[in-house]
């Protein structure tokens, strides 16, 4: 079966590799070496129809590097992630995802290149920087699907994968 690749991009530290682990296999890392990148795979069905996702954990810290130029053009889905702790990292998605359309050639706003954003560490009550709102305008601007997630809850992992997916297939 041929892999849906699907490309994990965020800022250091909002919990790629943790969404990444939790999702290919079911449990939370508390510390993953921030600068190694990886390839992890999952053969399951979304809705019904069998599937296998091929999944980039990016861990480049913010420089538009000839790897992340690869991944992008190589990838066809991606999960643009920030921390509802930082609001800082929410920013950053802003450039990411431009540098995304760029590469796919897109310069439609309302472009069909699959993308989910996802606010992580909903479980940081007391640290939160970021309104649900605030990532629900961003993603209603962008017109894709925007879940909040806890890689430690595992709390809509599965979801934000599985939402991914549907994006892919539509495209
Ligand atoms: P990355 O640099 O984006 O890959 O971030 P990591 O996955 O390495 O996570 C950075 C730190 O945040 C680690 O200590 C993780 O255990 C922690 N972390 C990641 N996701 C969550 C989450 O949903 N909740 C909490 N409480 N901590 C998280
Ligand atoms: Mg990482």
């Amino acid at each position: 079966m041929h892999p849906i690749q699907l490309v994990v991009f965020g800022s250091g530290g909002v919990g790629k590799s943790a969404l990444t682990i939790q999702f290919v296999q079911g449990l939370f890392i508390e510390f993953y070496d921030p600068t190694i990148e990886d390839c992890f795979r999952r053969a399951l069905q979304v809705d019904g129809q069998p599937c296998l996702l091929e999944i980039i954990d990016t861990a480049g810290t913010e420089q538009f590097t000839a790897l992340y130029d690869m991944y992008m053009k190589r990838g066809e889905g991606f999960l643009l992630v920030y921390s509802v702790t930082s609001k800082g990292s929410l920013e950053d998605l802003e450039e990411r995802r431009e540098q995304i359309l760029h590469i796919k050639g897109s310069t439609d706003p309302a472009a069909t290149v699959p993308i989910v954003l996802i606010g992580n560490k909903t479980d940081i009550i007391h640290e939160r920087e970021v309104s649900t709102d605030e990532g629900r305008r961003l993603a209603a601007e962008w017109r894709c699907p925007f879940l909040e997630t806890s890689a430690k809850t595992a709390e809509n992992v599965d979801e934000a994968f599985f939402s991914l997916v549907r994006e892919v297939r539509l495209a």
